[in-house]
């Protein structure tokens, strides 16, 4: 295959932003079933886990004082307070994933992704935002949830806007309309992303022997 000859490459940081409800979190699912080489970053939040939810998996749960240390320590790329908690991401799990050349997934807010993109590995960066259809398919997804009481909800509902108003700072904006549609284009992003010159070290040498052939076959 072309790709095994073109070398390895450092994994990019690909962040999905959206509202609550957009679709995020099951887009995020069928993204990583379908990609090997992509791998999931874990935050961590000081939120109580959902039902179904488990440490190490969804989020690493920490106490506010857990947290705090951890940002003390400078253990997180980002974080940020989102409806009264605290998130953020690890940043060792991502250098050691980007360093072997694996990609990795970010389910973080705007504020998060903002920093990310701001930060030593913003050359990595490729950032999508998911915009629901409409507020009323919003309103009905959050509601179909039914994990969260109505104020979390009806909260979550007002902050909604604050969070769609930063589309503009994204690489990518989807509407998703249908899941399997949105989860396709994500995708392609994706699969396009990697082929970027500037990720594809391994490209000059190729080139190069190319050449080398070329040269070798007309002397
Ligand atoms: P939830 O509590 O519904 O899982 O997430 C609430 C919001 O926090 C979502 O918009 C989610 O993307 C965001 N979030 C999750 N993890 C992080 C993180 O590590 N950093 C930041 N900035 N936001 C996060």
């Amino acid at each position: 295959m072309v790709e095994d000859l073109i070398g390895s490459r450092r994994g990019l940081l690909f962040i999905l932003s959206s509202p609550s409800g957009a679709g995020k979190s099951t887009i995020s699912r069928s993204l990583l079933a379908d990609e090997p080489n992509l791998t999931f970053s874990v935050s961590a939040t000081t939120r109580a886990p959902r039902p179904n939810e488990q440490d190490g998996r969804e989020y690493f749960f920490k106490t506010r004082a857990e947290f705090e240390a951890m940002i003390e320590a400078g253990e997180l790329l980002e974080h940020a307070e989102v409806f009264g908690n605290l998130y953020g991401t690890p940043i060792s799990p991502v250098e050691a994933a980007i360093a072997n050349g694996q990609d990795v997934l970010f389910d973080i807010d705007w504020q998060g992704g903002q920093q990310i993109a701001n930060s030593t590995l913003q050359d990595a960066v490729v950032s999508v935002f998911i915009l629901p259809p409409s507020l009323a398919e919003l309103e009905k997804r959050l509601k179909s949830r039914a994990q969260d009481s109505d104020d979390i909800i009806a909260g979550r509902m007002a902050k909604s806007m604050g969070e769609i108003n930063h589309w503009s700072e994204y690489d990518y904006v989807l509407v998703n309309r249908d899941l399997d549609e949105c989860a396709a284009e994500v995708t392609d992003i994706l699969q396009a992303e990697r082929l970027r010159r500037r990720r594809r070290p391994g490209l000059v040498e190729f080139v190069q022997k190319l050449n080398r052939e070329f040269e070798g076959s007309t002397s």
